[in-house]
């Protein structure tokens, strides 16, 4: 694989081969890897984790159960109390920060119920766990590796994955000449994933990361990732400052995280799997960057990856948007993997920061 990074098609080109819908249908993704059915994401209805925080009454439906939720304040990443009602989802309430677009659940379930709860999720690592899913991961860990590497960190001694599930995008690190690849994860689903069948240089630690212990993690990193883990941790300012903090100088953050202004959220609103308890933040493309110029970096790189082009076009058609519907009549051609990703629509943003010296 190889592409120009300040080319849009090139760029473009592989991210389809990583885009589910693109590459086998909305229909056939969602149920090869464990998406549909009865009490998964795409259905509609409560998962397994969400039934431990809310009871589905019938009535009025969802009602939040006593003692597992504190609201917040203010907005986790500017720290602004200015706030406006965004939408509401099966108990849910999440607030836009008029200051600075980002949106974030309040209420949200206290910190050691959550940890408790991620502790034992499956949903997460059944998605993971799909053949076709690791295909298709395979090929998108491999595009974000190649934009590190062309964004020059300092070298490729040391990498950290935040949150890394299976392990497979430090396998990957690895086998393209990463020297120390670190591994660390809350959920102990993944331990029997490929980070813990021993290979020189791959290390993994099973322990939460709401702040990191350089005596346990290390220092000296030349880029950390965060592949689908911002959205879930409670102190943002606190865990990029430790990152920072870890980081050498010049040092690159790679984040994969949902765009809360992307077409299909856009669209779907309060159907959207994505509000979700696990998700107390929702970035924009402009908070996430306050995010981390806020605390002592600067933006190299952003753009958008992920269609969801079928769950839009099932929307557009009347259908519920994650049931494979698609546009079988072909009315809604003129929406496209271009379109969506040169309006920065896309469900996904990659954004890469680059840390700053004079903080
Ligand atoms: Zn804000």
């Amino acid at each position: 694989m190889d592409f120009a990074i300040n080319s849009f098609d090139e760029r473009l080109k592989i991210k389809n081969c990583f885009d589910g819908n693109l590459v086998y249908g909305a229909k056939k993704f969602h149920a090869d890897t464990n998406r549909s059915g009865e009490g998964k994401p795409s259905s509609g209805g409560l998962i397994k984790e969400h039934a431990k925080v809310v009871i589905d009454t019938e009535n009025e439906r969802y009602q939040r159960k006593n003692g597992l939720w504190e609201d917040v304040d203010h907005c986790p990443v500017c720290g602004s109390d200015n706030r406006a009602f965004f939408l509401h989802r099966m108990g849910l309430e999440i607030y836009r920060c008029q200051d600075c677009t980002h949106r974030y659940l309040s209420p949200r379930i206290k910190f050691d119920e959550a940890v408790k709860i991620y502790s034992d999720d499956s949903t997460a690592s059944d998605i993971y766990k799909s053949p076709i899913q690791k295909e298709i991961d395979n090929i998108k860990y491999t595009y974000g590796l190649k934009i590190i590497e062309k964004l020059n960190p300092p070298s490729k001694n040391k990498i950290m994955d935040l949150g890394c599930g299976t392990g497979l995008f430090l396998k990957i690190a690895q086998e393209n000449g990463w020297q120390e690849c670190i591994g660390i994860d809350a959920n102990s689903n993944y331990s029997d994933g490929y980070i813990a069948d021993g290979k020189p240089g791959l290390k993994y630690i099973n322990t939460t990361f709401e702040s990191l212990d350089i005596n346990k993690v290390g220092q000296d990193y030349d880029c950390i990732s965060l592949w689908n883990v911002l959205e879930h941790l409670y102190d943002l300012a606190g865990i990029v400052n430790s990152m920072r903090e870890i980081l050498k100088k010049d040092g690159l953050v790679f984040i994969m995280v949902p765009n809360v202004e992307s077409l299909i959220t856009k669209l779907s609103r309060e159907m959207s799997p994505t509000f979700n308890w696990k998700h107390v933040s929702h970035f924009s493309p402009a908070s996430l960057k306050k995010l981390f110029e806020l605390n002592g970096f600067k933006e190299v790189f952003f753009e958008t990856v992920i269609t969801e082009i079928d769950n839009i076009k099932s929307y557009m058609s009347g259908e519920y948007p994650y049931h494979g519907h698609g546009d079988p009549k072909g009315l809604f051609d003129f929406i496209t993997p271009e379109y969506i990703h040169k309006n920065n629509l896309g469900s996904r943003m990659i954004g890469i920061y680059k840390k700053v010296s004079h903080v």
